[in-house]
């Protein structure tokens, strides 16, 4: 296999990725070692959001990208913070407050009704004007967590609860998150496309 360019340049996303990627057998290349420009993610989509980065990294290298492009669903919020994931509070990246914000948009929420899920959309891009891009999905359903537990993972995951495990996604091991994260589902779903 070829080298594949990763177009993340969250570090604790980017290393649930290469984990994920690493059984595929490509030659992982981090967008960054082509370029410092971040496009920007202005498409109401996940889809059109990982498709302009992976069309980013695609150009900028000259070589094949993939892209992830994921956020928080909760069903009492209407689906945000969605899209609007890693800026939800404002500051984009900034978990703490995200948390502090989607906790307290949740303060009158019982628990029943704090069912939330985790998305992943992937773009695979063979070259910039690949007019077939492969697109993949995937999502982890759960529920919003009234306080932080964990200290694991990134983003919203201390207050994720997985329902299988009875576990916040922050208190998982990176091994198991892997195995049930909505990154994981959509890379089975990409592996299923790839394969002849
Ligand atoms: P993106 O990097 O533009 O795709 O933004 C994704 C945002 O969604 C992150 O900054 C997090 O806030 C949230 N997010 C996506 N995946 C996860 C996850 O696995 N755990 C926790 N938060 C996540």
């Amino acid at each position: 296999m070829g080298a594949l360019v990763l177009a993340s340049r969250n570090r604790k996303k980017l290393i649930e990725l290469e984990s994920l990627l690493a059984p595929l057998g490509y030659q992982l290349k981090l967008v960054s070692e082509f370029s410092d420009v971040e496009p920007e993610e202005t498409a109401p989509t996940f889809v059109e959001n990982a498709l302009i980065k992976a069309r980013h990294a695609t150009k900028v290298s000259g070589l094949p990208a993939i892209a992830d492009d994921s956020g928080l669903e909760v069903g009492a919020l209407g689906g945000a913070p969605g899209v609007y994931s890693a800026r939800y509070a404002g500051t984009q990246g900034d978990d703490a407050a995200n948390n502090a914000k989607l906790l307290a948009a949740l303060a009158e929420t019982p628990d029943e009704q704090r069912a939330a899920r985790f998305v992943s959309v992937l773009a695979l891009l063979r070259h910039a004007d690949d007019p077939v891009p492969l697109i993949a999905f995937g999502a982890w359903p759960g529920r919003i967590l009234r306080e932080p537990r964990g200290a694991n993972g990134f983003g919203y995951d201390p207050l994720f609860l997985d329902l299988e495990s009875g576990q916040s996604a922050a208190e998982l091991s990176a091994a198991d998150k892997n195995t049930r994260s909505h990154r994981a589902r959509a890379f089975a779903a990409l592996l299923a496309q790839l394969r002849p």
